[in-house]
């Protein structure tokens, strides 16, 4: 299985930082080729010029820094998002990422959902947010059911693409020192058994008429 990780976090010595090592640690110790894509430590250009969002019919126009960030997500069965909630979705270079590699012609089109171009792929998220719990994403919660914060990256990103979307795993960062740790030691659990987490339930694009679930379909 080979891995990618896309992770976006500003200081190589933040609690991100340290999620994205333990992560790749327990991937290499299982035998798991992993490569890292450090958007910040490569100072990727985030500001899509539309020239970028659709591949061009001669391969040779496409920028350097996107043919190698395609590349690696070919060669990935396995995607993960590492970075810190920021404003409820992700810090912009991250998006500016989706914006510029999930190209039309590459990541969708024609196809779309489940007859994406990257369908066999599998993604998850993995992020922090502020506070010690979560609550605050929870039912009537202030913020909103974090669910609901996660359908633009999850269903109109991953799945829109094709991919298989894994349960996100999500830490309050506001955790005490030692829960932090713990923190630690689950994403490294959760890196052995990858391949085996539960995917979310999401509806091919046959469940739907004139962009509306037909009546006759119940999730
Ligand atoms: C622009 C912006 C917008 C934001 N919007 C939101 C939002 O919408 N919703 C929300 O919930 N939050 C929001 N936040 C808060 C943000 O999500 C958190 O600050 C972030 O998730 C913390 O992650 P970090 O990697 O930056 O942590 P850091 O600040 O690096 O560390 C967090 C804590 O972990 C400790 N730590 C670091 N390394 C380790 C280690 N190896 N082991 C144990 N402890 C360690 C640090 O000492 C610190 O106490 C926002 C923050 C910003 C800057």
């Amino acid at each position: 299985m080979n891995v990618l990780m896309v992770y976006a976090h500003p200081s190589p010595t933040s609690y991100n930082a340290a999620l994205k090592n333990a992560a790749v640690e327990a991937l290499v110790e299982r035998g798991v080729s992993a490569k890292v894509s450090d958007l910040y430590g490569m100072n990727f250009n985030p500001v899509a010029q539309l020239s970028d969002t659709v591949v061009p019919k001669n391969l040779e126009e496409v920028p350097e820094d996107l043919r190698i960030e395609r590349e690696k997500v070919s060669w990935a069965d396995f995607i993960i998002f590492q970075f810190p909630m920021w404003w409820t979705s992700s810090p912009a270079i991250l998006k500016g990422w989706f914006d510029r590699v999930f190209a039309a012609g590459f990541a969708y089109g024609p196809g779309l959902y489940n007859h994406g171009n990257l369908k066999g792929k599998k993604a998850m998220l993995s992020f922090t947010t502020g506070g010690r719990h979560l609550g605050s994403y929870g039912p009537n919660g202030l913020k909103g059911k974090m669910d609901e914060r996660l359908f633009n990256f999850q269903h109109e990103i991953l799945y829109f693409s094709g991919m298989e979307v894994i349960e996100p795993f999500i830490v309050p960062s506001g955790v005490s020192e030692d829960e932090r740790k713990e923190f630690l030691v689950q994403v490294k659990e959760r890196m052995r058994v990858l391949e085996k987490l539960p995917t979310l339930k999401f509806h091919p694009l046959e469940d739907y008429e004139g962009g509306q679930l037909k009546e006759s379909v119940v999730l």
